[in-house]
């Protein structure tokens, strides 16, 4: 037989081993209530030989009274809700008089304590907010209060450095057009770091001037790239904050220009050939319109042809669009340009009116488009795409978002890889 080691575990050997408060001692912990209202509680004391510091300054200091007794929630044991229960002290400091000591498991006023706060947030980026509170028996409040003060603290603890190329885009959320349902997000797209940078109510030229100034000058001033979409308010607001960085038209926004027009030549024509045969060939035929034309296989790719035979006005729009990928695999710029202004000749005279738009679009910003060639190489055009789609997780997935702030919070949590405070032992 295995000789059997003689101590029993404690809870309170745990509790010293995960999270040991120097200056406070685990006093008693008990298990209260029975069924499904069982609980833990922890009672905590000052340690004797040990003076409570000044909350401001972390100094020891004489202590001057105590407060009532406050409790905490703790991460949970075994299914069962636990929390601390602690008389602050107040101590007289010679620097700042008389105030609450340091109590090194609490943020403040929040009745839940920094390592539960922490393994609510981690939580909060696997499940939904509301999944979160559910699985670990607390409000939806706490893991929203949670997420915040996460979210604060890397905000205000993150590196700004080395930030080279910046991605501005807009973001629909929510339901119908109105201002307010759109969002300014700034990137940053480095190869060596991708994440959210900011992200505002809006996309006017307020909105982005405002994220601009929140990421500071010697950001600004530190730009190389800035890639954007050719809405407007954010050209006038690049060109005259970030001049000195290379402002590019990002590729996918243009491809997304171009399948938009395709798109409204199909609806058109389709509603006008309505009830005749050869109104057949444009059915069900939307998604193949908008996919690379490369990546069509199979039957559809048949229909296509077929489609680019009948000289139906949809054919000349599709091929239309797929003739202007030979356009970002030019290596000079002269013969992109030469490309550009071929294609446009082209679609001017197609009597495709939503193809003519995209055409008088282009050549408005035929400079800014031939910037794509000079920053081949250094900015990589899926990254915004692929950054956009996260977000659309995010605002999609039923957080159970009651409030703006709440969704900007967990945008920020989810794509900005901020640092998380640090806790000597991680809970999950
Ligand atoms: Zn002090």
């Amino acid at each position: 037989m295995k000789k059997q080691p003689t101590t029993q575990l404690e809870v309170k050997t745990v509790l010293n081993a995960i999270q040991h408060f120097v200056g406070f001692v685990y006093q008693s912990i008990r298990m209260l209530g029975s069924g499904s209202s069982l609980r833990v509680e922890v009672a905590i004391e000052p340690h004797r030989g040990i003076r409570g510091k000044c909350g401001r300054c972390l100094k020891a200091c004489p202590g001057y009274d105590r407060l009532p007794e406050r409790r905490w929630q703790f991460v949970p044991l075994w299914g069962l809700v636990v929390h601390f229960f602690y008389a602050p002290r107040r101590v007289e400091c010679l620097e700042h008089g008389v105030g609450v000591e340091h109590i090194p498991w609490s943020q403040g006023k929040r009745p839940v304590t920094t390592a539960m706060m922490g393994f609510l947030a981690r939580w909060a980026r696997r499940l939904s907010w509301r999944e979160t509170a559910r699985a670990f028996q607390t409000s939806w409040e706490a893991v929203y209060h949670s997420v915040e003060w996460f979210v604060q603290w890397g905000l205000a603890h993150r590196q700004l450095e080395a930030v080279h190329s910046l991605g501005v885009d807009e973001i629909h959320w929510g339901q119908g057009k109105r201002a307010d349902r759109f969002l300014t997000v700034i990137y940053q797209i480095d190869q060596h770091c991708r994440r959210l940078l900011w992200v505002g109510r809006r996309r006017t030229q307020a909105t982005l001037r405002r994220g601009l100034k929140e990421l500071g000058p010697q950001v600004v001033a530190g730009l190389r790239y800035v890639c954007s979409d050719m809405w407007g308010p954010y050209l006038s607001v690049i060109a005259a904050q970030a001049g000195h960085a290379l402002h590019i038209l990002d590729r996918f926004h243009i491809t997304q220009h171009l399948n938009q027009a395709v798109d409204e030549v199909r609806r058109a024509e389709s509603a006008r050939l309505r009830g005749q045969t050869i109104g057949a060939r444009l059915k069900k035929m939307r998604w193949n319109l908008l996919r690379r034309g490369s990546r069509v296989r199979g039957q559809a790719r048949i229909r296509l042809y077929g489609l680019l035979a009948s000289k139906l006005a949809t054919g000349r729009a599709w091929d239309l669009k797929e003739c202007f990928h030979h356009f970002w695999s030019y290596k000079s710029i002269a013969w992109a340009g030469g490309f550009l202004d071929y294609w446009c000749w082209r679609a001017l005279r197609s009597r495709l009116e939503p193809m003519k738009k995209v055409a008088r679009m282009l050549r408005r910003h035929e400079e800014l488009l031939l910037n794509w060639f000079q920053a081949k190489g250094e900015v990589s055009s899926g990254v915004v795409e692929g950054l956009n789609n996260k977000i659309r997780v995010v605002t999609r997935r039923s957080y159970g978002f009651r409030t703006y702030h709440a969704m900007e919070l967990a945008l920020y949590h989810n794509l900005g890889r901020l640092p998380e405070p640090e806790n000597t032992h991680r809970f999950c």
